[in-house]
């Protein structure tokens, strides 16, 4: 992962990148971003450019032997530990266990959460973990010698699935081994303990905006320009939110939105039961998505009245249904 694959995040790329140049790297930093702004795979990129051989100011070069170890997650200075469940009962698991689904999971859903991680190992109910026998292997793997680089990296990602484990790092933390960099990537600040939040460097990573979410899933998830700026103005800054979104973008909510209010102001009731009829077989998930969707566009007529066309990124389709809709409110022509 180079910085140029994070969506956005500029100011804290160049915050990350000055800490290095200038020699100013603590040993632990806890970085906060809610789902979807991308902290996980910062904290990859980050990692890789603090250990690639041959960067330049502000890019890990990506081709050198630890640039390649560490996007293919296989360097052996970069341990990652994350919440997993027992393979069977009994079972007392280390993140390690899960090697190869986490390379697998970090491919395929780079910006997915914890939830997504879990179903992706078949959690299915279990909750997950990061278990006292992780932070004992955390203890193992950083007190040996680095094996190729000058730094060894633990990206603890979910803290907040550390528990009462979680103060056996305590003292690791505190006085940790030689070149050693803790980065610990969390979503809820309130759910991590205090004592560990209290001995690292906060590291925040914010949300989003709209412009950066539509531009990464037009490059990233083919999108047209135009349904790329209407997912993202849905998604509320959480790429994996608009990821999703995108993935369900296949029923037109703007031509449901015109039947429904042409049957309530012009169809009578047959036309308006058939609707009703229509958005039932759409399913729980789908209706919620729709009335997500008239919410969302309310929010956009009432900001276009304010701010005007310009003052604001809005989808093409959008503005002009929420321009003809407020121009005359009580009709909503079908185009
Ligand atoms: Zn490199």
């Amino acid at each position: 992962m180079q910085f140029k694959d994070i969506i956005g995040q500029e100011a804290t790329k160049k915050q990350l990148v000055e800490m290095v140049n200038r020699s100013r790297l603590s040993h632990a930093l806890f970085f906060l971003g809610k789902e979807g702004t991308g902290a996980l795979p910062l904290a990859m990129a980050f990692a890789q450019y603090i250990l690639c051989e041959n960067k330049t100011e502000g890019e890990s070069c990506g081709v050198c032997p630890a640039c390649k170890k560490a996007a293919g997650l296989i360097h052996p200075d970069i341990h990652y530990s994350f919440p997993v469940i027992p393979k069977k009962s009994g079972d007392k698991p280390i993140s390690s266990d899960y090697l190869p689904e986490w390379r697998e999971f970090i491919k395929g859903l780079p910006y997915g959460n914890v939830y997504d991680w879990l179903q992706s190992i078949q959690a299915e109910n279990k909750q997950g973990n990061i278990t006292t026998e992780e932070c004992n292997d955390i203890f193992r793997q950083l007190a040996l010698k680095s094996y190729e680089a000058e730094y060894k990296i633990l990206i603890l990602w979910m803290p907040e699935y550390l528990g009462v484990a979680g103060n056996k790092l305590l003292k690791l933390i505190e006085e940790p081994p030689e070149k050693t960099l803790f980065i610990l990537v969390a979503e809820n600040e309130e759910k991590v303990l205090g004592t560990i939040l209290s001995r690292t460097q906060l590291v925040k990573i914010p949300v989003l905006d709209n412009l950066e979410v539509a531009t990464a899933l037009e490059q990233k998830a083919n999108l047209s320009a135009d349904q790329a700026l209407q997912v993202a103005a849905l998604s509320n800054g959480n790429y994996r939110e608009a990821i999703h979104l995108a993935g369900h973008n296949e029923e037109d909510w703007q031509s449901y939105l015109r039947d429904w209010l042409n049957a309530i102001l012009q169809g009578g009731n047959i036309v308006l039961v058939k609707w009703i009829e229509d958005v039932a077989k759409l399913g729980r998930e789908n209706q919620k998505q729709f009335l997500f969707y008239f919410n969302h566009l309310l929010g956009q007529s009432i900001r276009l009245r304010i701010l005007g066309p310009e003052g604001f990124p809005i989808s093409e389709k959008d503005r002009d249904f929420a321009l003809n809709s407020t121009r005359s409110p009580l009709l909503v022509s079908r185009r």
